[in-house]
């Protein structure tokens, strides 16, 4: 593993390579980024702002998902992933939200991720985004990156990066990190194909490292 002030070397690097990172989920309130985070498990961000644009003219309010039978909404959704898990969730969320929020998403971790579908991943980008919260969330793409460049320990799991990430960036940069992060391993660093080979960070990532000392013994 590299140091703390290595990590943020690290972090830094990434900050410039992508100054402008942003949440890429399209959405108006914290109720539709909520939504629109809940379908994005195991979806790529694409799938899912295809989807919301018609569904979020359709369904603006909690009661509005619960107005129409689960099969509907199922239908509705039915172009991602894990689409009847999610619409059951999405219709137990909105439930919950008119029982115990006043059919407003609530504020606070524990709130948050007391809802169907809900997580600690997701509770902290509606933290973060929705509630301009410090939050640092850890996806697929921030957890790999982390291990590979060495920030984080391979058999960490993902609240173990959160909390090294947590250590390493100063709380006022979490939000923007976690985008930046996002970002490098949505276009740079992609888990199949990482552009090693253009990569800043090449020389002291022990991931590029590896894959081109396994390059030079395959050549
Ligand atoms: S050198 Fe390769 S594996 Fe390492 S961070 Fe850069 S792109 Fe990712």
């Amino acid at each position: 593993m590299v140091s703390n002030k290595k990590a943020l070397e690290m972090v830094d690097v990434i900050a410039e390579m992508f100054p402008n990172a942003e949440c890429e989920l399209v959405h108006d309130n914290a109720f539709e980024l909520t939504i629109a985070v809940l379908l994005s498990a195991q979806t790529t961000d694409i799938s899912v702002n295809k989807l919301t644009k018609p569904l979020f003219e359709k369904y603006k309010t909690p009661e509005d998902y619960l107005s129409v039978d689960i099969s509907e909404l199922e239908n509705d959704i039915r172009t991602i992933g894990l689409y009847r898990n999610k619409a059951k969730n999405i219709q137990k969320l909105s439930q919950s939200l008119l029982d115990k929020f006043d059919g407003k998403i609530p504020r606070t971790h524990n709130e948050l991720e007391s809802l169907a579908g809900v997580g600690r991943k997701t509770a902290n980008v509606v933290m973060s985004v929705a509630f301009g919260e410090p939050s640092l969330a850890v996806d697929t793409h921030v957890e790999r990156i982390s291990k590979r460049l060495g920030i984080c320990r391979w058999k960490d799991n993902v609240r173990q990066v959160e909390d090294k990430l947590c250590k390493v960036v100063p709380r006022e940069r979490w939000n923007k990190t976690h985008h930046q992060l996002i970002f490098f391993g949505r276009y740079h660093c992609l888990a199949r194909k990482p552009k090693c080979d253009v990569c800043p960070l090449f020389e002291e990532c022990r991931e590029g490292q590896k894959r081109y000392k396994a390059s030079l013994k395959e050549a």
